[in-house]
């Protein structure tokens, strides 16, 4: 790794850049700091590359607008009582999102512990500490079979038994005075036996607290408050996924009573389930304004740029003999343009995780998702521009496999 000392010294080597340093130089602060402009990555022999892949937590996320990044550096600058930013931050989400109460939380899997935290405790602070000791409260969650996934460990960080349903029957049937609270993934609605709206209507039936993991579904801007209309109690959005916003903040949204519980779990109070998922002022600024911003964006034009981008990709993709693309967009759940690339591989003599690896070891490197069958595609997270590189490594990589 080079040092910033080693790098000052290989500047001013130079004869251009030493002189631009030295005293009575007229070079402005904006220009120094450009020719001082370190290559962080490069300095520690790390990779970058083009995401066409999509919003995933091992690619570091989504890219923040320089608004959101302004309001960062901002933030930094200043001190300011933690409580009452949350407290101010989280009434202009709610008042933006027409919901009940809102809080910024350390991304959605934290919203989830803290949301079920609350749920559990209440305003009760013995009972705050004591999690996950389950003494004395409800310890059971009802999660759809077809529900479960891997960030449901956020739920069961409280400590808490998951009791899983497949029909309304036996959902019905699980619900007993040990019942806490109702867990729903919104990317599965269309998987479960039971959909959202029921879902809910069964919640409100017994009186169980319902909560909405939404962390991947916008696009479309209207989901943000579409599931606390509907009745979810709690809802969550990931802050570093379609929104934009920094990649280590989230949303948690809903009825004031879980969100003000939720929040007695969270930093700066340390004997709490939570103290490890702090955000800290730059994060909920920066969440903020993300926000403000992806409400005001023209989500159409956005939308038709993603389609022409995906079928750049896909015509210089099916330019190539026995190539086959398909144009698809996922009902829930990054509801994107998105496209997957398949071919015969009797005609095109390569695989797919092949291609995908000549795509990243090329330069720019690019990242790509998919399985055996077909690479997969997404522009949503590329910078303007980088579609044009992405179409022509694509088109060239399946080419010179027909050829050889
Ligand atoms: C991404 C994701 C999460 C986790 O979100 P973070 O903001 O990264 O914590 C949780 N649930 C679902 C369904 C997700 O897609």
């Amino acid at each position: 790794m080079i040092s910033r000392r080693t790098l000052l010294k290989q500047f001013s080597v130079l004869p251009l850049v030493g002189a631009l340093f030295n005293k009575g130089s007229l070079i402005t602060n904006d220009l120094r700091a450009q020719v001082l402009r370190r290559d962080y990555f490069k300095e520690l022999g790390m990779r970058t590359f083009i995401n066409a892949a999509g919003t995933y937590t091992a690619l570091t996320g989504s890219l923040m607008e320089p608004e959101v990044i302004e309001a960062i550096k901002y933030a930094s600058n200043e001190y300011v009582n933690l409580d009452e930013l949350q407290d101010k931050v989280g009434e202009q989400i709610a008042a933006m999102l027409h919901c009940e109460a809102a809080t910024v939380t350390a991304g959605a899997a934290s919203a989830i512990t803290l949301g079920t935290a609350g749920i559990l405790t209440g305003l009760d602070e013995d009972k705050v500490i004591q999690l996950p000791d389950l003494t004395g409260m409800k310890s059971e969650v009802i999660i759809q079979k077809q529900h479960r996934i891997t960030y449901d460990h956020a739920i069961r960080n409280c400590g808490v038994r998951l009791v899983e349903v497949e029909t309304r029957k036996d959902l019905e049937a699980a619900i007993n005075e040990k019942t806490a609270m109702m867990w729903f993934l919104n990317a599965n609605n269309y998987v479960g036996h039971i959909r959202d709206e029921e879902f809910v209507e069964i919640g409100k039936k017994y009186g169980i607290p319902t909560f909405n993991d939404c962390a991947a579904d916008v696009p479309p801007v209207e989901n943000l408050w579409k599931y606390t209309d509907m009745g979810f109690d709690l809802v969550t959005f990931s802050g570093g996924k379609g929104l934009l916003g920094p990649q280590s903040a989230g949303l948690l949204l809903g009825k004031k009573e879980y969100i003000q519980a939720a929040r007695l779990h969270a930093p700066p109070r340390g004997n709490t389930i939570g103290r490890g998922m702090k955000v800290n002022k730059e994060e909920i600024l920066g969440m903020l304004v993300a926000l403000e911003i992806y409400l005001e964006k023209d989500h159409e034009s956005e939308w038709k740029n993603w389609e022409s981008q995906i079928k750049l990709i896909s015509d210089a993709a099916s330019s190539v003999k026995g190539v086959k693309t398909e144009i698809h967009v996922p009902d829930v759940a990054n509801h994107v343009p998105s496209l997957r690339i398949s071919w015969d591989q009797d005609k095109v003599k390569i695989t797919t995780e092949e291609v995908r690896e000549k795509l990243r070891k090329g330069h720019p490197s690019i990242e790509t998702v998919g399985g055996e069958e077909s690479v997969d595609i997404t522009t949503w997270m590329m910078l303007p521009g980088q579609e044009r590189i992405v179409a022509s490594r694509v088109r060239e990589i399946l080419e010179n496999a027909r050829d050889s």
